[in-house]
C-alpha cells in the first residue's frame, strides 16, 4: 500500500536537504486527511501556487514515484523521502528515510540493531547506557536506556503508541538485548501535546511471562504527572530537574536492579526517579572530573550522587547537595553500596551557595549540574542569569588551584553561551580560569552533526587561580 503524502514548502525542504529531519507544521502545504503518527511520503511543493497545489493533492500522489525528479516549473513534486507525521506536535513531520520506505517494521527492527551494535562498539565501563536516542538513532520519538537487566523506554511521539508498532520495538528490544523486564516512563505532558490518551508507568514486558509482549501496563500509580521538564514536545529526553515524592504514590511492587559505571555502583529503582532513572549522559564526564578532582569537594545538584560517588575516589572530603530528599536517600544507598562516606545536604542550592560563599567556605573541587533552566528559547535570558549566578558563588569559593566543573543541559543554553557565562563570571570574581576540558554528553547519546538539537548537554572543566 502506498504511503500517504504530505507536502511542504521550500523552507522545510531545504531544512531537510541541509540534513535535518523535523519539519514544522508552519512549512506544511497539504496533508491528504493523514492519520496521527502515520508513516508519509514527503514531497516539496512544485513550482504551482500552494493554494492551486494543495487543490490538486491526487497528483502529489501520482508522482509520488517521481522521487529523484527536480521540482520543475510545470509543478512536479520532489519526494524527498520517509516520514513520521503527528497530528498534534508543532514539528508534523520526523524522517526516517530519504528513501520510500515499503516495510517499516524491517526499518524499525534494523535501527534498532544498529543502535545496539553502535553501543556495543563504543560505550565502555559500564551495563547502563542509553541504547536508543531518539533523532540521534533516526527513530525519533522513541527513547530506551538500560540499566542492566531492565530496559526503560519513553514513547515521545504518535507513531510509537499503537499495540502493532509497540509489539515491534517490543519484541526487537528482547531479540537484541534480552532484558529481564521493559518498563515505560511516561511523560504526561508529552502525551498531552501528542494528543495521546493517558497512561501509567508501569511494567510493559517481563521476562517470566511466556507470553507475546502485550500493551497492558501494569500499574504502578507512580504517576510522573506535572513534573516532567521535557524542553520541548520533541524531547530527546533531555535530563530533568525535578521529582516526585515517592511518599505520595501508593504503594506497588518494585523492580529494582543494580548497574556500574565507571566501577562505581547503583543501585536502579525502575519505577521510581526522574525520567528513565539516571543520568546516563554524565557517564563519561564523572570519569573525566575524577581525574582533576582533590581536596574538599563540593557536588552541587548531585541526584542521586552521580559525581559525588565518582569524586570520593579522588578526594578527601565529598558533600553533596539536592533539594530532592528521595534523590538525596537514593545517593545515600548509592554510597553505602560502594563503602563510601558522603555528607549530603537538603537545600536550595542558591540558598545554599550564597550563604556559604558569603560566610567565606571554600572548597578544591566544584560541581554545578543544573537542571535544565532553559526550557525554551523564551527562558534563555533568565536561565544564563541563572547559570552566571551559581557559577560566580562557586569561583569565589574556590581554593587557589581548585577544580571547577560546570555543566548545562539546557540546548537553548549553546556552549559559546556557557562559556560566555564563565568568561563573566571569572572576570567579576577576579580569578583565573583555564579551560581542561570542553565536554558533551556521553558516546550512547549521539550527536547527529546537521541536527543541533541533538547535542545538548555542555560541561566544562577547569582549573581556577
Ligand atoms: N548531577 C546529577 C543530575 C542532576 S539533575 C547526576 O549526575 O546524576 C538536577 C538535580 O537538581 C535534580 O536532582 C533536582 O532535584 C535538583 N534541583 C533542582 N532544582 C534545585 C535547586 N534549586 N536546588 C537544589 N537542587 C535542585
Amino acid at each position: 500500500m502506498r504511503a500517504p503524502v504530505v507536502t511542504i514548502c521550500r523552507r522545510g525542504a531545504d531544512r531537510i536537504r541541509a540534513g535535518h529531519v523535523w519539519v514544522y507544521r508552519s512549512d506544511v502545504v497539504a496533508t491528504e486527511g493523514v492519520q496521527p503518527g502515520a508513516v508519509v511520503l514527503v514531497q516539496e511543493q512544485g513550482g504551482l501556487p500552494a493554494g492551486k497545489f494543495a487543490g490538486k493533492s491526487a497528483r502529489a500522489t501520482r508522482t509520488s514515484s517521481d522521487k529523484n525528479v527536480r521540482p520543475t516549473r510545470t509543478g512536479v513534486a520532489r519526494t524527498l523521502g520517509t516520514a513520521f507525521y503527528s497530528t498534534a506536535s508543532e514539528i508534523a513531520i520526523r524522517m526516517i528515510s530519504p528513501k520510500p520506505v515499503t516495510n517499516i517494521e524491517q526499518l524499525v527492527r534494523e535501527r534498532i540493531r544498529a543502535g545496539v551494535a553502535y553501543r556495543e562498539r563504543f560505550v565502555q565501563n559500564t551495563n547502563a547506557y542509553r541504547v536508543i536516542f531518539s533523532e540521534g538513532d533516526f527513530l525519533p520519538g522513541l527513547i530506551v536506556d538500560k540499566y542492566n537487566d531492565i530496559l526503560s523506554l519513553q514513547v515521545l511521539t504518535q507513531t510509537w503508541d499503537p499495540v502493532p508498532m509497540r509489539n515491534v520495538f517490543l519484541s526487537e528490544l528482547q531479540d537484541a538485548l534480552n532484558p529481564r523486564a521493559i518498563v515505560e516512563r511516561v511523560d504526561p505532558r508529552v502525551r498531552r501535546l501528542e494528543q495521546l490518551p493517558e497512561r501509567e508507568s508501569g511494567i510493559v514486558w517481563q521476562g517470566e511471562n511466556s507470553e507475546p509482549p502485550n500493551q497492558d501496563v501494569i500499574p504502578n500509580r507512580f504517576s510522573d504527572e506535572d513534573h516532567s521538564q521535557s524542553n520541548h514536545p520533541a524531547s530527546l529526553g533531555m535530563t530533568s530537574g525535578e521529582e516526585v515524592d515517592p511518599r505520595e504514590a501508593p504503594v506497588t511492587p518494585k523492580l529494582q536492579t543494580e548497574f556500574h559505571m565507571n566501577d562505581v555502583r547503583f543501585l536502579y529503582d525502575a519505577l521510581g526517579g526522574q525520567k528513565t532513572g539516571a543520568f546516563l549522559d554524565q557517564r563519561e564526564n564523572y570519569a573525566a572530573a575524577e581525574k582533576y578532582a582533590r581536596g574538599g569537594a563540593l557536588d552541587v545538584f548531585t541526584y542521586q550522587g552521580g559525581f559525588a560517588l565518582h569524586l570520593a575516589r579522588s578526594c578527601e572530603k565529598v558533600t553533596g547537595v539536592d533539594s530532592s530528599r528521595p534523590a538525596l536517600e537514593a545517593a545515600d544507598q548509592n554510597a553505602a553500596l560502594n563503602g563510601r562516606e558522603i555528607e549530603w545536604i537538603e537545600a536550595n542550592a542558591f540558598d545554599l551557595l550564597r550563604d556559604y560563599s558569603d560566610s567565606g567556605r571554600k572548597y578544591d573541587t566544584i560541581v554545578l549540574d543544573p537542571p535544565a533552566f532553559a526550557k525554551s528559547r523564551q527562558n534563555r535570558e533568565t536561565a544564563i542569569r541563572g547559570y552566571k549566578e551559581l557559577n560566580l558563588r562557586a569561583l569565589k569559593m574556590l581554593r587557589p588551584g581548585g577544580i571547577l566543573v560546570t555543566c548545562s543541559c539546557s540546548y537553548h543554553v549553546s556552549a559559546a553561551d556557557l562559556l560566555e557565562v564563565l568568561a563573566s563570571a571569572a572576570l567579576d570574581s577576579h580569578r583565573i580560569v583555564r579551560i581542561l576540558e570542553n565536554r558533551g554528553q556521553s558516546k550512547d547519546h549521539p550527536s547527529i552533526l546537521g541536527i543541533p538539537e541533538t547535542a545538548y548537554l555542555k560541561c566544562l572543566i577547569s582549573a581556577v587561580s
